[in-house]
């Protein structure tokens, strides 16, 4: 082929001599750059995907890291509001100026671009995969330790445009304790497989609820089967995250980077 440029990674043309597929993925913006990409999926939406993406940034943020969140999540998207930013994007002649939290986390979600963060967001597939993509492309983050990526929920077309779009170095997966019966875990892992990216964990969010009063858990969805999903997939990082009510209104007062508990910790040791 004339154009061949003799680099399958990059070279679009359908060359006989072709020895690998073309690569989708898609450079970071020319004036930032990352440590490490980490994706946070789940298996459907409101199982907690946000929450987890929110704590695992304040972890890293705490821990000292120039820490980033990349809100994938479009038609969705809660992280602006779980971190209390309500201040709109710039763009500078670099391009998107990032918005940074009261502790210095840059952010970048669609609400951050919208007029009015009530507008509902009624774009078909590709033209969301392709904000995500101007989100790693055009957005100017500077330099990164830690990026945590809110994706889209499911396993569907949006999700796997993302993962073939960004370099992604590993998943860290949400699930709720009903989900780790069914086969929505299980989907989630063997996409990870086909896209030859690591599965760096498992949180199984709302696992118990603690009691405040004599600090008893209580297994609201049933018995956890987190160990035994995780085993069979060889998954070596497992965290349980309850039921707590101070949480939630964190996030609806915008201010998780307040919050308090351990339970992600190993999970954010093990990524560093
Ligand atoms: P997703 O991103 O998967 O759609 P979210 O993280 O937005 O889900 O969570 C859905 C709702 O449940 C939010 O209102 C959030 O504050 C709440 N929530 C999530 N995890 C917990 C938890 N462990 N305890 C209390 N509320 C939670």
């Amino acid at each position: 082929m004339s154009d061949c440029t003799h680099n399958c990674g990059s070279c679009g043309e359908s060359c006989s001599e072709r020895t690998a597929p073309q690569s989708l993925v898609e450079e970071i913006n020319m004036f930032s750059s990352y440590k490490k990409l980490i994706a946070v999926v789940s298996g459907k939406g409101g199982v907690g995907k946000s929450m987890v993406t929110s704590l695992m940034a304040v972890n890293a943020n705490r821990a000292g890291y120039s820490t980033a969140v990349l809100d994938a999540d479009i038609t969705g998207p809660s992280i602006p509001k779980a971190f209390g930013v309500t201040e709109r994007a710039a763009g500078s002649q670099q391009g998107i100026v990032p918005v940074e939290t009261e502790k210095g986390i840059a952010l970048m979600s669609v609400n951050l671009l919208l007029e009015d963060a009530s507008d509902p967001v009624v774009w078909r597939g590709p033209v969301i995969s392709g904000v995500v993509k101007q989100f790693w492309t055009d957005v100017v983050w500077g330099d990164v330790d830690y990026m945590f990526v809110d994706m889209p929920p499911g396993t569907g077309d949006v999700a796997l445009t993302v993962f073939q779009s960004l370099p992604i170095d590993g998943i860290i997966i949400v699930t709720s304790p009903q989900e780790l019966v069914s086969m929505i875990v299980e989907k989630a892992v063997k996409m990870a497989e086909m896209m030859n990216v690591p599965v760096l964990g498992i949180v199984e969010n709302m696992s118990y609820f603690e009691c405040p009063n004599c600090s008893e858990k209580h297994y609201i969805y049933g018995e956890s089967h987190l160990e035994e999903v995780a085993a069979k997939h060889g998954i070596k990082n497992i965290a349980r995250l309850p039921i707590d009510p101070s949480l939630s209104k964190l996030c609806d007062e915008g201010k998780i980077e307040a919050y308090e508990g351990n339970w992600l910790d190993d999970m954010s040791k093990a990524i560093y």
